[in-house]
């Protein structure tokens, strides 16, 4: 089961056009350095600071994003805060995820092979109907530009992915990858559930 909640589900009276609450538990993969934490700090906060990733202490933030037909998406955002390497602890992280965003910079090829491992990591232990983005973060840098976007969509499309570069210094299409995520959410993944 995912963890997608809704205040008004109830599939006698055709639960999902009344889910108008969802709450949605994101989790965020990826190398360290790509930008996860500054991913999210500019969608919750709207900013860019490198420096403020110890002070939120890391691991949990939550947003509340609206979508076009009034429904409201409530981002659960678990960051692995730097907890990369215990490979341990993923199947506790993965659990009740409805929404993975895979994370790499587009200027480390190394982050787009690791990116990769990630997901299939999740295509093992995340839920069968776990969404998944693949995030190709740092596009402000394109004179460092690495990874083509090709090669980025190529990957997305293979694996079923909803693909996107964003920049989280710039802000270029942080609204974008999280609007993204909630309309799967809201047509595909509770659909599922339902
Ligand atoms: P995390 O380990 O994946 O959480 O990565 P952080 O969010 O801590 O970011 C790592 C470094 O990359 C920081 O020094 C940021 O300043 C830098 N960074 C993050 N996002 C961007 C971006 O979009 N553009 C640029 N130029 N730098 C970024």
């Amino acid at each position: 089961r995912t963890s997608v909640q809704s205040g008004g589900l109830n599939s006698e009276n055709g639960g999902v056009h009344d889910a108008k609450n969802l709450r949605v538990k994101l989790v965020l993969l990826g190398d360290s350095g790509v930008g996860k934490s500054c991913i999210v700090l500019r969608f919750v906060r709207g900013q860019f600071d490198p420096t403020s990733k110890v002070t939120i202490g890391a691991s949990f933030l939550s947003q509340t994003i609206a979508l076009q037909d009034s429904t409201t998406v409530k981002f659960e955002i678990w960051d692995t805060a730097g907890q990369e390497r215990y490979a341990a602890l993923a199947p506790l992280y993965y659990r009740g995820a409805a929404v993975a965003v895979v994370v790499y910079d587009i200027t480390s090829p190394e982050s787009f092979t690791k990116a990769q491992y990630w997901v299939k990591e999740l295509q093992k232990h995340g839920s069968p109907d776990i969404v998944m983005a693949l995030v190709g973060n740092k596009a402000d840098l394109q004179e460092k530009r690495e990874v083509p976007i090709q090669d980025g969509t190529d990957y997305a499309e293979k694996n079923g992915m909803f693909f996107i570069e964003t920049s989280a210094k710039t802000a270029d299409n942080i609204n974008q990858l999280f609007q993204g995520g909630a309309k799967w959410d809201a047509n595909e993944v509770f659909a599922k559930i339902n």
